[in-house]
């Protein structure tokens, strides 16, 4: 199919943009590299009247290591910048958000969806979802009125909802600390597909290699991407280096048990606690060889 009647709008500079989106009103829809909202319209599940193109801002697309051990993305950076970010830009610190570029569709997709597009769009197993709330994303978002920065716990409203108003963008994406020992992990059922059940670990582990505690994220089993205060609080008893195994297990399964994942056609709700209990553990397994 081919998507209903559109204008398009060509945006000069991000302040542009949201002072375009406020005239149009609520029939307008940004667009950056067209990875999911084309073939939304092709399907016309979306029929935006008014199309506003920021896939041109060249002032969106960076990634800057700051002094302070944080990383700042610009909306409009591809997945497959970040895929082959050097050393230098994406460090030991920050190595799971490069690795978990693999999962991300194909390679074509990767060269034009962007990290702002994706966090936008808000898909409960989308890999850069479930990494802004597994590392406590800043959101940076501009509309008319200026700049606000959403944390992402209060970002993901629900099934392709978020804190975003309709006249405003999102500009960046900050990474506050690094999390040199953490891991994303999922299962599809095609390599490229979205997951059924994506999982992130980052683990706090002492100078002895020990565990002290960690972060656990959860996607595909809620309208929108979710921790596990559950499956945190069992990684908080900690483990001592080399016995990490029985609490790696015990964390996969306080995940399991607490979760409420959803029943549809691509799996029943117990298939689903089937793979957190499998995703959750290989995840702490390889964020521990981190
Ligand atoms: C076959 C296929 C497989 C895929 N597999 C995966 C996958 O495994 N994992 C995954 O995460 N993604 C996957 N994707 C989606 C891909 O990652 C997209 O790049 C991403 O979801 C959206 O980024 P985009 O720049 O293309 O956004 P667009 O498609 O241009 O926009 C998506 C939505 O976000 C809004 N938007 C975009 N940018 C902004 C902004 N800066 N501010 C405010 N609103 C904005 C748009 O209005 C629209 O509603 C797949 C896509 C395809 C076609």
């Amino acid at each position: 199919m081919k998507p209903a009647p559109f204008a398009y709008h060509r945006a000069r500079d991000a302040a542009g943009a949201a002072r375009l989106l406020a005239e149009l009103g609520d029939d307008a829809k940004v667009i950056a590299g067209g990875q999911s909202l084309v073939p939304m319209m092709s399907f016309r599940l979306a029929r935006p009247g008014h199309l506003v193109d920021i896939g041109g801002l060249r002032e969106l697309d960076y990634l800057r290591a700051e002094a302070d051990g944080s990383l700042r993305i610009g909306a409009l950076t591809t997945h497959h910048a970040v895929e082959t970010a050097p050393d230098g830009v994406i460090g030991p610190g920050f190595r799971v958000l490069r690795d978990a570029m693999s999962w991300v569709g194909h390679l074509p997709i990767r060269t034009r969806g962007t990290v702002g597009g994706s966090i936008a769009h808000g898909d409960t197993t989308a890999e850069w979802c479930l990494l802004a709330v597994l590392l406590d994303a800043e959101l940076t978002a501009l509309g008319p009125h200026g700049r606000r920065v959403i944390p992402a716990a209060e970002f993901f409203h629900g099934f392709y909802t978020t804190a975003l108003e309709p006249d405003e963008i999102l500009v960046e994406i900050t990474f506050p600390a690094p999390a040199p020992h953490a891991a994303l992990t999922e299962f599809a059922e095609r390599r490229g597909d979205f997951a059924i059940v994506s999982t992130a670990v980052s683990l706090d582990l002492g100078p002895a290699g020990e565990v002290r505690g960690g972060r656990v994220a959860l996607g595909g089993v809620a309208p929108a991407p979710v921790r596990s205060p559950e499956a945190e609080a069992v990684l908080a008893v900690g483990a001592a280096a080399g016995a990490e195994a029985e609490l790696f297990t015990a964390c996969a399964h306080a995940a399991a048990a607490a979760a409420d994942p959803p029943h549809d056609a691509n799996g029943s709700a117990a298939y689903r606690r089937t793979l957190i209990r499998t995703l959750v553990q290989d995840a702490c397994e390889e964020a521990m060889t981190r």
